[in-house]
């Protein structure tokens, strides 16, 4: 079976998580790389298995120490991958997953860092209407994070450096799709 790294974005509220969720599920030899993040914690999410939750200083330390394959700063926090997260769920799996913002996934995806396959997957929702409603279901956010949330949807025009894009309207359908996708690089 090939490696392959699957570099997944999409807006917040496009169905992503579910999508990733599903594809751990699904396959037995996929992994999901754990991000470093300077945003707060979430009421529901764990430190070492949702992200590594850091402080500015130590994640600032830690782009000094070139630890980092990328990071970017969104949603006024620092998000990064480090070179070790990836290596270790390579080294444990066939399939390699990454959940990016547009920006992090621009940088590795243009460029070839890695020996293994690249593969970029740009998820969508259906329309803003749907994204606002969805995110205002999850009653994480607070009206202007929900609103720089939006605008930073408005960046799907950058869809260039992706190989393929799942506009999700229904859920059962984009399973299906994303296995498929994933099934053309593995075997
Ligand atoms: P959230 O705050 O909802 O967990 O994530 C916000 C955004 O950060 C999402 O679009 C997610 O894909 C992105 N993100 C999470 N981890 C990383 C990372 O390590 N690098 C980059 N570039 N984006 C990340």
């Amino acid at each position: 079976m090939n490696k392959v790294i699957v570099v997944i974005s999409g807006p917040s509220g496009a169905g992503k998580s579910t999508l990733i969720k599903y594809l751990i599920d699904e396959f037995d030899d996929a992994g999901l790389t754990v991000s470093h993040t300077t945003r707060l914690r979430r009421k529901t999410e764990k430190d070492g298995i949702d992200y590594h939750f850091v402080s500015k200083d130590i994640f600032e330390d830690m782009i000094k120490n070139d630890e980092f394959i990328e990071y970017v700063q969104c949603f006024d926090n620092y998000y990064g991958t480090t070179h070790i997260s990836v290596y270790s769920v390579l080294n444990q799996t066939n399939i390699c997953i990454l959940d990016l913002n547009y920006e992090g996934a621009y940088k590795l995806l243009s460029k070839s860092l890695f020996e293994t396959r690249c593969v970029g997957i740009l998820v969508l929702p259906p329309s803003l209407k749907t994204l606002r409603a969805r995110l205002q279901g999850r009653n994480s956010e607070t009206p202007q994070s929900l609103n720089k949330r939006i605008e930073e949807s408005f960046l799907v025009r950058r869809i260039a450096p992706y190989n393929h894009v799942i506009i999700n309207k229904d859920l059962d359908i984009s399973k299906y799709l994303i296995n498929n996708i994933i099934q053309q690089y593995i075997t």
